[in-house]
Parts: C-alpha cells; structure tokens; sequence
C-alpha cells in the first residue's frame, strides 16, 4: 500500500453521504475536497451550501430528511424575516445562521475560508480534514433559456426548472488551488481519490476547473475512482438527468465515465447497473451505491476502498484505459 490518506471530492448532499461514510472509516486519514461553486452572499452572508453540508453531515448535526442544514432546527428568523418584508426565497434556520454570520465576520477580518472551515471542524469534532477547493471565488452560473442565472437563484429559487444550456464557472480561470489542498496531494501518502456521487456538472466540475486541480489530482500516483450519482439511469435527489436530458447526454453510467474520462481509473455503479458495468471503458464495481442508512455509507465507503486497492495491487502504475485529459 502506497500511503493511508484517501481524499474525497464533494459537493452537497450526495457527496457528504459517502464522505460521511469514509470518514467513519478513515477518521483524520479522510481529507474532503469540497464545491464553492454554490457559494453565494445573501442578505449580507456569505454562505457555503456544500462546505456547510459536509460540516453538518460528518458533525452528526444535518437534518436527516431535508439533507441539508441542521437537525432540530426551528424558523423563527425566516419567519419574522417574512413580516418585514424580507427576501425568503432561500432557508436560513435559526442554528443554521449562526454559521453564516460568524464564518461572515471572520472573513471580513481577513481569515480565509479554509481558515474558518478547519477552525468550525475541529470545534464540530470532526477529525476528517475539509477543505474548500479554494479560497477564492468561483461562482457557477447556469446558462438556462431564461438567460444566465446564479447559482442559488437557479437551484433553490427556480427549483431547477429552466432548461440548462451550458455551465459557466465565474472566476475559475483566476482563482488557485488553496495551499492546504495542494499540500493534501502533494505529500506522497495518498493512498486513493474518490469522486463522491455529487452532480458531475454542478458539484464536481467545479473543483476540476480550478486551475491546476487536475494535474494535483494526477500526480498524486493513487487510484481515482468515482462512484456513479446514478441508478437505474435516475438520479437519487437533485437535477442530475434533468440536466443531462437538456444538454442532449444520455442519462447513463456510461455517460458519467466518459464525462470523467482521463481523470478515473475506476467506477462504481449500482448492483441493478451490473450489466452495464461491462460494458465501461474502465474498471468497474457493481454494489450497493443507495446510502438510505448509516450502515449503507459506510458499506459503500468500504467497497469504495477495497476497490481502489484493489485497482493498487493489480497494477503499477495506475492503468488508465484513455489518455490522460
Ligand atoms: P447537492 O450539491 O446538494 O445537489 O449534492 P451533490 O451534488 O453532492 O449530490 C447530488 C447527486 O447525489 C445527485 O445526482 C444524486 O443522484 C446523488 N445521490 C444522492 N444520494 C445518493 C445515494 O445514496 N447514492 C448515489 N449513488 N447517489 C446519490
């Protein structure tokens, strides 16, 4: 084995289920690459949807039914926001806002996110490493045919209806990989990269658009693998297929491979998806990718990981059956 540290690219909900799981295996040897795509300033806050997400969800202090935001959570402030007058089109629950509003002060105090985002880890009781992808903005715009739309307006406040033409990824061409991240891939003991099942275009794209990300990703010398955030050509939650239909891709595993192609040496796709797995450009595992309970994100952490050693010892180096993108 060439190292014990796996790190985890992670977007939102989907995401923060496996990373959960791997950190339940993985405990500090777990490092989280996570989206700031989604990142947005709102009513004077600066919030971080996925970052908060995967905060929550490996703190045990999500909401288990929405997904997103904290457990026991109550509304008053929305509420109260709505008899002034207030913008309400986007849910800030009360436990909730207080992250918003301090990670809000320290950064205006100069402390970058990842600062913040290790500081309110550790104070979680997190022993997994998060990091944001960078610390400067990047900000994805959704290209849709009712013209360009932030981010948040198009996912919370349209609830994804308008049809996707293209992504933009606002400020990736200038922002850079955070000093943290590259030291997470540039240390020599990785031992594997997974690709959480997040929305290929809205959640992972983004971290891959930060220039230099790919190449840190390649020269790590572990095996990347990516686990499908589609079963039975559906998505679980999200716009997923919605967005593949608009953009004329076939709402299939062998779709996602080839959107990751040059960047995966291995895929893993459901158990009702077996016949398909034969089928994939790269190497692949058919199981059980529905996270529904605790046991299930930390059986398929396990599979995830059997697989990328698995995918070590059957080879050096790493086999990647295209060329590198
Ligand atoms: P968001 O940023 O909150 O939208 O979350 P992500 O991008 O991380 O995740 C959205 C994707 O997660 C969707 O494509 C879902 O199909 C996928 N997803 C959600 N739950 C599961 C699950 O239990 N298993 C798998 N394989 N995919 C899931």
């Amino acid at each position: 084995m060439r190292g014990k540290r796996v790190i985890a690219l992670c977007g939102g909900i989907g995401g923060a289920k496996l990373a959960r799981g791997l950190s339940e295996l993985l405990g500090p040897n777990l490092t989280v690459v996570v989206n700031t795509g989604d990142d947005f300033e709102h009513l004077g806050l600066t919030i971080s949807p996925d970052v908060d997400t995967v905060l929550y969800t490996l703190a045990d202090l999500s909401d288990p039914e929405r997904g997103w935001g904290r457990a026991n959570e109550t509304w008053n402030f929305m509420s109260s926001l709505a008899e002034v007058g207030g913008e309400t089109w986007f849910q800030l629950g009360d436990r909730d806002l207080a992250l918003h509003i301090e990670r809000t002060r320290r950064l205006r105090d100069g402390q970058s996110l990842t600062r913040i985002v290790t500081d309110i880890a550790r104070r979680f009781g997190i022993s997994a490493r998060i990091l944001p992808m960078s610390d400067d903005a990047v900000r994805t715009i959704v290209m849709t045919d009712e013209g360009p739309l932030p981010f948040q307006r198009y996912f919370v406040g349209l609830r994804c209806a308008p049809a996707v033409r293209a992504i933009r990824f606002e400020g990736a061409n200038s922002a850079r990989v955070s000093p943290e991240v590259s030291a997470s891939f540039e240390q020599g003991d990785v031992e594997a990269i997974v690709v959480c099942p997040s929305n290929p275009y809205l959640s992972v794209d983004p971290i891959l658009a930060v220039p230099g990300m790919r190449q840190l990703l390649r020269r790590a010398g572990a095996p990347i693998v990516a686990v499908s955030p589609i079963i039975g050509g559906a998505a679980i939650k999200g716009p997923t297929t919605k967005i593949m239909a608009e953009l004329k891709i076939d709402a299939a595993n062998a779709s996602i491979v080839c959107h990751y192609d040059g960047i995966i040496d291995g895929m893993i796709v459901d158990r009702i998806d077996a016949a398909d797995a034969a089928a994939l450009p790269v190497a692949t595992l058919a199981t059980a990718t529905l996270m529904r309970t605790p046991e299930d994100r930390v059986n398929l952490a396990r599979d995830v990981l059997d697989f990328a050693r698995r995918l070590t010892a059957s080879s050096e180096p790493v086999p990647r059956q295209r060329g590198l993108g």
